[in-house]
């Protein structure tokens, strides 16, 4: 079973959480001037990381909040960086 850290409500069950996405990928600032090659790009394309990521989860079962969590993909072990 894993666990995982939420900076409110503590450690819980992983089948609470939705995964959000990598936390380093921007939007387009300018997204008018993005092809639609630019755009399936920046929707499509998911960065498989061996090794430390960070990412944004949603605690969707408990305080339904947004943060950022650091996963080693190679154990999935997770260490909390940051909560709104
Ligand atoms: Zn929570």
């Amino acid at each position: 079973m894993m666990y995982i850290p939420c900076p409110h409500c503590g450690h819980r069950n992983a089948d609470e959480f939705v995964y959000g996405g990598d936390s380093d990928k921007r939007r387009p600032e300018n997204p008018e001037e993005v092809s639609d090659a630019g755009w399936s790009d920046y929707i499509y394309s998911v960065p498989n990381v061996k090794g430390v990521a960070e990412e944004y989860w949603r605690h969707k079962r408990g305080c339904n909040r947004w943060f950022v969590i650091q996963r080693d993909s190679r154990t999935d072990r997770m260490t909390q960086c940051s909560g709104n």
